[in-house]
């Protein structure tokens, strides 16, 4: 199918592309780098009366710490995510959820604020960015606003942000020295969007792991560190045991049925937390 007729914008200032968005409302859709929104205007799923482009903007590809803060530009491809050294070195979950997304393709041309504003609930950003206690900046012509990532995906591809405000910002407060994090997923065919997704992020007091590809948006399971930092099986058959039960609202689909997803949400969430403490799967 073709992508029906559509009006082109490429404005060089974030005013600029505001102004667009304030002129069609929800008949206007924003453009990252396109590796969602093709594919759905190509099936004929989305049809905007226009198009506006971030790409030409510039700022909002950056990647800084500021205050105790990670700050990443909404226009951030993936591949940098990956391989930004300020990220790897201080919320490495980011960058080990951007390695995995994908391809080389998608991960040089997707950008994290489209994935974010996309809200698949199998995206990889998602957990990581709820486990990390991230806020998302969004800018519209009425000013800038800042929502927790907990309260910004609300459903299957929805979030708290109107149709005329932008990503601009996703902020991260860097965690401690001690912090432990990992990612893992499960998923058929490396470069296929994964079923279910853990990321567990382990502080001195809590072992936080959001869920994510299991329920319409990924949940939050918060356990004591130290029994699990010590190995204690029942610590961490409780963790599964929480993990499942936050996600009895759980989803069936070609991949995976309802049952088979939240079985795989308390395997995924102990895996997580196992791979952030450095503890054997064969150990706890
Ligand atoms: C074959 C394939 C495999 C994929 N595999 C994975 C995977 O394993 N894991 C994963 O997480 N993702 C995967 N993706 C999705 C990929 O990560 C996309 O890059 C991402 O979902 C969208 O980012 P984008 O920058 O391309 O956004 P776009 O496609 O440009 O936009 C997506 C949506 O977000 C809106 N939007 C974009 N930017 C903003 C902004 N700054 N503010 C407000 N709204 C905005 C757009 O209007 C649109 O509705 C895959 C995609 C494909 C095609």
């Amino acid at each position: 199918m073709r992508a029906t007729e559509f009006e082109f914008y490429a404005p060089t200032s974030l005013d600029g592309a505001l102004e667009v968005l304030d002129k069609y409302e929800e008949e206007a859709k924003v453009l990252a780098g396109g590796m969602s929104m093709v594919p759905a205007m190509n099936l004929g799923l989305l049809r905007p009366a226009a198009i506006v482009s971030l790409n030409q903007l510039s700022g909002l590809g950056e990647v800084h710490e500021d205050n105790g803060t990670i700050r990443i530009g909404a226009m951030t491809r993936h591949a940098e995510v990956a391989s930004n050294e300020l990220l790897s070195s201080s919320v490495p979950l980011m960058s080990s959820a951007a390695a995995v997304i994908g391809d080389v393709q998608i991960r040089n041309r997707g950008t994290i604020g489209g994935s974010i504003a996309h809200a698949d609930p199998a995206g990889d950003y998602l957990g990581p960015c709820i486990a990390l206690g991230a806020d998302i900046t969004l800018a519209s012509s009425g000013g800038v606003r800042t929502v927790s990532a907990r309260e910004f995906f609300v459903d299957i591809m929805r979030t708290s942000a109107t149709p005329t405000e932008v990503v601009t910002e996703i902020s991260i407060p860097k965690p401690s020295q001690q912090a432990r994090m990992a990612y893992a997923r499960l998923v058929r065919v490396e470069g296929n969007f994964a079923i279910v997704t853990a990321a567990a992020v382990v502080t001195d007091d809590s072992a936080r792991v959001a869920v994510g590809g299991v329920t319409s948006r990924p949940v939050l399971v918060e356990q004591p560190a130290e029994p699990l930092r010590a190995g204690d099986k029942t610590a961490f058959a409780a963790l599964g045991e929480a993990a499942h039960k936050a996600c009895e609202d759980a989803y069936g689909d070609l991949t995976g049925t309802a049952e088979y997803r939240r079985e795989m949400a308390s395997v995924y969430a102990k895996r997580a937390v196992r791979a952030a403490l450095g503890i054997d799967e064969r150990g706890a």
